[in-house]
């Protein structure tokens, strides 16, 4: 793995477990925040732990923050004060500013001002755990845009010992299957051939519509 340098604002539940799962992972974090107590919790799970006002363009500079090519901005009830940290971090020539969004109206602007990535992580969360409680097939879901999705599927016995192309998945659903895991082994680029049984995961990717109907019918 490429050790990264990355500059974590705001240590709430989000920014904090951001700034945690780095720094476990191995890579070198810069916390910040505005509260000395904060600063003092997260000492040991950050390779640096300081408290400053983000909305200060000089303190960010005098703790080289443009030697960080990947800042969170973590801060979530003062809304003024994310937008002004973002701006801040772009003008600075941040290359990726990931902040986190409070709503729709804090997403627009942050649109705006160049913030390169904008995450709702209470609102994802709880649409993927919808989608999994309303579904004893779905495991998980990545979309890739308005129509577009991947989706990891657990055969049911209604697919046990077929082929794939016996099941015909592309031509019934126009979905694609990517892959699919048997226990610990992961076959990318299934041939044709290829049995699926059940309890196998499939990984598959198509328009949602197709993704759907692949769901309800053949599983
Ligand atoms: P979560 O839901 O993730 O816990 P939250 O919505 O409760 O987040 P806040 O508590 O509002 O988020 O903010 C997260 C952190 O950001 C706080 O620890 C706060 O001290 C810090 N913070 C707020 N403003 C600034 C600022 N200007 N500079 C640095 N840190 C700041």
């Amino acid at each position: 793995m490429e050790k990264k340098q990355f500059s974590v604002i705001g240590l709430g539940r989000f920014g904090g477990s951001i700034c945690k799962e780095l720094y476990s992972i191995g890579h070198e974090v810069m916390a910040i925040d505005l509260s000395e107590d904060k600063v003092e919790e997260y000492g040991e799970y950050s390779t640096h732990a300081i408290q400053l006002d983000s909305t200060d363009e000089r303190s960010l500079i005098n703790v080289g923050i443009r030697n960080f090519d990947e800042v969170i901005v973590a801060i979530g009830d003062d809304i003024q004060a994310s937008v002004l940290t973002t701006l801040l971090l772009k003008e600075l020539g941040i290359k990726k500013v990931v902040v986190k969004a409070q709503n729709d109206y804090h997403h627009k602007v942050l649109e705006k001002i160049g913030a390169d990535v904008i995450v709702h992580p209470e609102y994802e969360t709880a649409k993927r755990v919808a989608h999994n409680l309303s579904s004893d097939t779905l495991i998980d879901f990545i979309d890739l845009s308005e129509e577009y999705s991947i989706a990891e599927l657990l055969a049911t016995s209604k697919m046990n010992n077929r082929s794939l192309a016996e099941l015909d998945i592309r031509a019934k659903y126009g979905v694609t299957v990517l892959a699919y895991k048997d226990q610990d082994h992961v076959n990318i680029a299934p041939s044709p051939d290829d049995l699926i049984q059940r309890g196998t995961i499939l990984v598959v990717m198509g328009h949602k519509s197709g993704l759907e109907r692949f769901e309800n019918t053949a599983f």
